[in-house]
Order: C-alpha cells, then structure tokens, then sequence
C-alpha cells in the first residue's frame, strides 16, 4: 500500500489492513442493517445533545472529507443519555458519500444506501483526553444521520456554503456559531451496536448511534460535496467523490433498536 491510506485502488478499504492490523478486527463498521433481526431493547433511553454553538471552530478539507472541529477542551458541547454510561463531548463532524446519488452512505438499512451518512464524533469525558478515550471500548459515540435525496435542507446549506473556501486538501477557514443540532431529524429514534471508526487506523470504542430517520438534502447539494478536491491545490486535481468503507463482517454482533 502507498504511504498514505486512501479511497483508490491502490490504497483502498482492502489495503487499510496491511498498514493497520485493527481494520481486520471483530467489531469494524459499517455493518448491513437489516431491521427483521433487530430487536427492541426496552432499557435503551432516550438521548440528548446540548451542544454550545460557540464551541465551533473551524472547518477543514484532509484530502479524505470535510470536516467540522469544535473545542472539546472542557464539557461544553455534549452528548448524553441513550446506550451511553457518561457524557460524551463533541469533537468534530464529517461527512461520507459517493460518486453519484444512489449510494454514498457506509451503513445500509435492508439494502438501502442512502446519499451520504454525516458522523458527530464524541468521546467520553470520564477519560482524560480524546487520545486515551480511543483505546477504550467505550471511548467514544458516534451519532451517524443517513442523507437522503429529496428538499434541500436549509441548515445543511451553511455547510455546503463553506465548501468554497476548502476546496483542496489541506484547506481550512473558520466556522463559527454553529449548532450542529439543527442538522438531526425530527425522530431520534435510533439503533445501537459497538463497532469502530471507519478510517483508519479503525480503532474499535465506538457506541454507534444510528438514527432510523434520514434527513434531506438537494441533489444540488450533494453535487456541491463532490466538487471538493483530495488533492492539494499545488497538485494534478482529483476530485473527492467516493470516501465511504463497504460494510465489515458482523461476526456475532446484536444491533439494538430504541424503539417498536
Ligand atoms: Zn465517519
């Protein structure tokens, strides 16, 4: 494998192993949801974000998605409640999708990809750091939102307007005053099973909370996503139009729902 891991052939989800060994582990996401084996788990309870909008920083292109990075100093924009045993603080949100509308996401539900999946990163403040939280099987939750095609959403637009100014990897300009709340669907019904990040080095504390109710983006929206470059701006241009894994093996896994 090339030096650096990637989306490519050559550097791709069946390379991320050979660099790292985690990405062949027993609990890797995504996973395939499918909803006839998922049982209603009673205990689960509902979960709760206050987020602190001035806790948003910056945005960021790394050549891999776009990324949203909020100040996790101190317990300011948290996560709380549903599978979760501490409150967690939110670090960063990014973005997953695909070369056309027709798939994108890296979970599936019954053999639907939807357009794009959105991942709120949190890490349990009971750890000292973000560093430490990652070698804990409960470290860190992972909201994940499936994007579906329909109306443009309004508030994704805020987003989709800073693309401009991170158009090639390595970019990053401020983002502000932005609560990432306003981006969840009405419902916060949602499943739940242990799993990892996605990228490597695929690291397995992940609580993953995945809501069952999509939110709607614009095709025009999602056409801006895939006009971000993975490339350096100095460099030949490579559009970024495919950064999703394809699902991982369950291997004995139960995936709970919140709800009937
Ligand atoms: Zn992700």
């Amino acid at each position: 494998m090339a030096k650096e891991w990637g989306y490519a052939d050559h550097n791709g989800p069946d390379h991320w192993h050979e660099l790292y060994p985690t990405a062949n582990g027993n609990k890797q996401s995504p996973i395939e949801l499918h909803t006839k084996d998922i049982k209603h788990d009673p205990s689960l309870k509902p979960w709760s974000a206050s987020y602190d909008p001035g806790s948003a920083k910056t945005i960021l292109n790394n050549g891999k998605t776009c990324r949203v990075v909020f100040d996790d100093t101190y317990d300011r924009s948290m996560l709380r409640g549903g599978p979760l045993a501490a409150p967690y603080r939110l670090r960063q949100f990014h973005l997953h999708w695909g070369s056309s509308d027709d798939h994108g996401s890296e979970h599936s539900v019954d053999g639907v990809k939807y357009a794009a999946e959105l991942h709120l990163v949190h890490w349990n403040s009971n750890y000292n750091s973000f560093g430490s939280a990652l070698k804990k099987p409960d470290g860190v939750a992972v909201v994940g939102i499936f994007l579906k095609i329909g109306q443009e959403k309004g508030e994704f637009q805020l987003l989709v307007d800073a693309l401009d100014k991170i158009k090639t990897k390595g970019k990053e300009a401020p983002f502000t005053n932005f609560d990432p709340s306003c981006l969840f669907p009405a419902c916060r019904d949602y499943w739940t099973y242990h799993g990892s990040f996605t990228t490597p080095p695929c690291e397995e504390c992940i609580v993953w909370l995945l809501l069952k109710e999509p939110i709607t983006v614009s095709p025009g929206q999602m056409a801006k996503l895939r006009s971000l470059y993975s490339s350096a701006e100095n460099e030949p241009p490579v559009p970024l139009v495919r950064n999703w894994r394809p699902p991982q093996p369950v291997k004995g896994r139960v995936v709970k729902a919140s709800f009937k």
